[in-house]
């Protein structure tokens, strides 16, 4: 990695940073970019950045069609993929604007097609325009449908080196990154600051945030001085943008992605996605040719039993329980049952992807297809068993918890460091 970690996070600082996802170093640099001289330190479980959904994920720049006007998302994605762009730029990382279709397979499909336009429109996409089969057949030879949209602006990118160039920034600029050490409680004390007790020991802050991505509610404060709702942790306050924070509990989902093998890796430019259903928060399976020429099929979105589940037969039985114990865990299910069963012949028929591929690509055969890598998901879950669409951050006594950062996040991640160190300069005044 580019920058060097500090084997041991310092006793105390201003801002402490639980994770070294693209969240928390993107945090990490935009208020050391505001405040030169701030004492950050950013604290890590696994030994390298990136090590879970930022870098495990599609490795696509979305350009912020899909997301509800006026959501976070909807405001986040759009100014934090061009700022993205303009960092990858800057730091000569490999990515590239290859532009994406959504395909509407049949006529069935137009009326959600229509509504992607709108929203693609509200939210300010650059470029989108609606293609026919004649005009879709132009960029993807071999994808069949009755309409599309495409949108020139969406890319694709190297994640972990996204990360890597972060982290660097947040050295150079003096602050420290500290890796392979599990941060285990955090304190609130009552006489104000945040204690965080870790593998090395314990590191005082005036301040802390938490992007821990899938462990979102796993760090909680005790003893903290405002109580909140989230079952028995002591988070409160708002959302960013305002609003009421839900009682919410993350729920692993896994995404494994197929590999499309040479040749008919070549029946694929750049990226094809199908029409998503409106009421759930994942995309379908798509075809993605990444930044490394490999064109992934996927990802599967099945509830797993680890939030580390990269092999499909990995149990935690602490994820587990938790799972169990939210009875959100329990509505989502009593909702969603057809999709799962559906995600399941997904995770374990390689013909079940091949079919949902061959809607757009009538070419695609299972045997055409190799076992690839695979990411979990950190997706929060309502009480009421809603799978919960939009950003959130809540804030307790002394810290700031990301409680949910679904993609678009790590497209968004600059825009939405950006809303989080706001409220952290509110907060150290
Ligand atoms: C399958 C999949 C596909 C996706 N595709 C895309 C895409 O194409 N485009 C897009 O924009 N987004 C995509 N996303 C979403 C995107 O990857 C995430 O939104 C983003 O990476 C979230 O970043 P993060 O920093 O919040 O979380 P993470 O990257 O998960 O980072 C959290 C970090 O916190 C650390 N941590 C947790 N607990 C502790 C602890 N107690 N002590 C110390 N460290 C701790 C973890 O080890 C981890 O490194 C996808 C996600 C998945 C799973």
């Amino acid at each position: 990695m580019t920058a060097t970690t500090t084997p041991v996070p310092p006793a105390a600082c201003d801002l402490a940073i639980v994770g070294a996802g693209l969240l928390g170093l993107a945090t990490a640099r935009e208020l050391l970019r505001r405040q030169p001289g701030l004492k950050v330190a950013v604290i890590e479980r696994e030994p390298d950045v990136a090590a879970h959904q930022s870098g495990h994920n599609s490795g696509v720049i979305h350009a912020g069609i899909y997301y509800k006007p006026g959501s976070l998302k909807a405001q986040l994605c759009v100014t934090g993929a061009s700022e993205l762009y303009a960092f990858c730029e800057q730091h000569a990382i490999d990515h590239e604007r290859c532009g994406k279709l959504v395909v509407a397979t049949d006529a069935s499909e137009l009326p959600r097609l229509d509504e992607l336009e709108r929203r693609g429109v509200a939210n300010g996409v650059p470029g989108l325009r609606r293609l026919d089969a004649a005009g879709m057949a132009e960029i993807e030879p071999h994808v069949r449908g009755v309409a599309a949209l495409h949108s020139p602006d969406t890319g694709i990118v190297d994640f972990p080196a996204v990360a890597r160039a972060l982290a660097g920034e947040v050295v150079a600029a003096g602050g420290t990154v500290t890796t392979g050490c599990a941060v285990e409680q955090l304190l609130e004390p009552a006489g104000g600051g945040v204690e965080l007790v870790h593998a090395h020991g314990r590191t005082r802050a005036r301040r802390a945030v938490v992007c821990a991505g899938a462990w979102a509610d796993v760090l909680v404060p005790r003893g903290a001085s405002r109580g909140g709702a989230a079952g028995g942790s002591a988070v409160g306050g708002g959302a960013v943008g305002g609003g009421a924070v839900p009682d919410v509990r993350i729920v692993p989902f896994r995404g494994a992605y197929r590999v499309l093998r040479e040749p008919r890796a070549e029946l694929v430019k750049a990226l094809i996605y199908p029409v998503p259903d409106p009421e759930l928060p994942f995309l379908g399976i798509h075809l993605t040719r990444g930044i490394d020429r490999e064109v992934h099929v996927g990802p599967t979105a099945l509830m797993v039993a680890a939030r580390d589940a990269y092999r499909l037969s990995r149990i935690v039985p602490a994820d587990v329980a938790a799972t169990l114990r939210w009875p959100g865990t329990y509505r989502m299910v009593r909702r969603w049952w057809r999709t799962g069963f559906d995600e399941l012949r997904h995770a374990f028929s390689t013909e079940a992807v091949a079919k949902s591929a061959r809607r757009f690509i009538p070419e695609i055969q299972a045997e055409d297809l190799l076992p690839g890598p695979s990411g979990v998901r950190g997706q929060a879950v309502g009480r009421d068993g809603a799978l919960i669409d939009d950003f959130v951050v809540s804030e307790s006594a002394a810290a700031l918890h990301v409680r949910n950062a679904p993609s678009p996040a790590a497209t968004a991640s600059l825009a939405l460091a950006r809303s989080i160190a706001d409220r952290v300069e509110r907060a150290l005044g």
